[in-house]
């Protein structure tokens, strides 16, 4: 869009409301950046105009906010778009990771998930052996969920 004005926008604003267009008129229109901007910005409003109920424009300040806002929002996601990438990217690199971890070591998770259950169905209370194993277990799903509820603050922000 240019910012320059011509002293002929009035003139072809006038022939694009009226539909009276001289040779001249069109001829310029094809060579003038800033009557072809200003003609097209009066073809878009005129197109808005017709779309609402009574014909009239909506007040030029909303009109203004809502493409400033447009325009904050599409910074931002232009802006973002490498970290939703990059988050999207570790996501599935975690997903990748365990699945492929939990297919490596299948028979040892099996053998602990048989374990899991018969004690479950069995309940004993933890023998000496078995209670560093608990709390490493405990402390890293404590860790998993500090590190997720990090991610989110992130986010968030
Ligand atoms: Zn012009």
């Amino acid at each position: 869009m240019t910012t320059t004005t011509c002293e002929w926008e009035q003139a072809v604003l006038g022939a694009l409301a009226s539909g009276d267009w001289t040779a001249q008129l069109r001829t310029h229109l094809t060579t003038c950046p800033a009557c072809a901007d200003a003609a097209l910005v009066a073809r878009a409003m005129g197109e808005i105009a017709a779309s609402t109920p009574d014909g009239t424009l909506p007040d030029p300040g909303l009109i203004w906010q809502a493409a400033a806002r447009s325009e904050r929002r599409q910074a931002v996601e232009r802006v973002t778009r490498p970290i939703t990438v990059m988050t999207w990217l570790a996501l599935a690199t975690g997903a990748v990771a365990a699945i492929a971890g939990s297919v490596w070591k299948w028979p040892a998770i099996q053998g602990q998930l048989v374990a899991a259950g018969r004690s479950l169905l069995a309940p004993a209370p933890p023998t000496m052996a078995e209670l560093p194993v608990a709390v490493v277990a405990v402390a890293s799903f404590a860790v998993f969920i500090a590190a997720f509820r990090l991610f989110e603050s992130w986010a968030a922000d």
